[in-house]
């Protein structure tokens, strides 16, 4: 190949009960002693970073600690200028998925790594090197770093609701389609397709489909195989480059909805949901991916999800437009209203 192809992994992983303990071990380990900057929120504050903060004041770190309220792409911007003079050496996140998301572009903006530190195991941004983020007028997909470091306790993370953790592998079982459409693309537009990002990537989503009744007991065996699987996916798109391998017209179905409504639905939900659409329009097995969420308690319909019919059927038919330059399925099928009522109907979501 001529291009040259840039790869960045995590350095650190340490994944088991009451890894949170060892956040100081490992910062002396990777060579921080500086400034540190913890961004978490107010229930994660109190359930995981309180103990971080102990650790490193005990070691005489000097911490600042900042809530994120409504993570934006605004509060990120603000974040990063009242921190730029106080010039952390690394910023680490802990909390969920928007706390993740704010670290890494906080991180980007004021040009340091940062540790990943998850309470939930919702979605597989706790290791990727991409942030999906709220702006006033879109879903901002931002290229940053892969985390430096990550750090997922198993206790903590079993504390969070179930739903979450079932929100984690739909996003997960999402890579399958994810994937079908990243090689379509390639053999339709000549986009780069990495056969071994592609395979680490299906293989995160096999073994949620295959190990669906263990997830059920959400215990430490579960909890953990979820984790890595999280994590090989964040690692799939470092490979790639691009979050291609985890992210193709099922997402742009999931942010379709979020532009058009306000919704309580998690990230993986949705896409979960959008996973049964795609893999109907690529006339793939999309009775198993239903099976499969109906097995791990993930939502299936309209009704579960709790959006509006209408609103999933204008999502659908919009989800073209959220990235024009990611060709998917969708771009070969070009649903219209009735075409997408149809589709929905068929796969009984609505
Ligand atoms: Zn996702």
């Amino acid at each position: 190949m001529s291009t040259q192809h840039h790869m960045q992994l995590p350095r650190e992983i340490l994944v088991g009960p009451d890894a949170i303990r060892e956040v100081q071990k490992i910062l002396e380990k990777l060579g921080f002693n500086g400034r540190i900057l913890i961004l978490t929120g107010e229930k994660t504050r109190f359930i995981a970073a309180e103990k971080v903060e102990k650790q490193l004041k005990d070691k005489e770190y000097n911490i600042s600690v900042r809530i994120v309220g409504r993570a934006s792409i605004e509060e990120a911007a603000i974040i990063a200028g009242e921190n730029k003079e106080n010039n952390p050496a690394i910023v680490i996140g802990i909390g969920g998925g928007s706390v993740i998301d704010m670290t890494k572009v906080v991180a980007s903006k004021l040009a340091k790594p940062y540790i990943s530190v998850p309470t939930t195991a919702s979605h597989d941004g706790i290791a990727s090197p991409r942030a999906s983020i709220k702006g006033t007028d879109k879903v901002y997909s931002i290229e940053a770093e892969a985390p430096l470091a990550i750090i997922a306790d198993t206790n903590i993370i079993k504390m969070a609701p179930y739903r979450f953790f079932a929100s984690g592998c739909a996003d997960l079982i999402s890579n399958r389609t994810a994937v079908m459409d990243w090689k379509l693309a390639h053999l339709k537009t000549g986009e780069y397709f990495g056969e071994y990002a592609a395979s680490l990537s299906n293989m995160a989503a096999e073994i949620i489909i295959k190990n669906a009744q263990l997830i059920k007991e959400f215990n430490e065996q579960s909890i953990r195989l979820v984790l890595e699987a999280l994590i090989s996916s964040g690692v799939a798109m470092s490979i790639a480059g691009s979050s291609r391998p985890a992210s193709g017209s099922e997402h742009l179905f999931s942010h379709s909805i979020d532009l058009l409504t306000e919704n309580t639905a998690l990230h993986g939900e949705k896409c979960g949901v959008g996973t049964i659409i795609a893999m109907y329009l690529h006339k793939g097995d999309w009775k198993l991916i239903r099976k499969t969420l109906k097995t791990i308690c993930a939502p299936t319909t309209a009704i579960e999800l709790g959006i509006p019919k209408k609103i999933l059927l204008e999502a659908l038919v919009k989800a073209p437009q959220i990235r024009p330059d990611r060709y998917t399925i969708l771009n070969e099928v070009k649903l219209d209203y009735s075409k997408a009522e149809r589709i929905l109907k068929k796969t009984t979501i609505i």
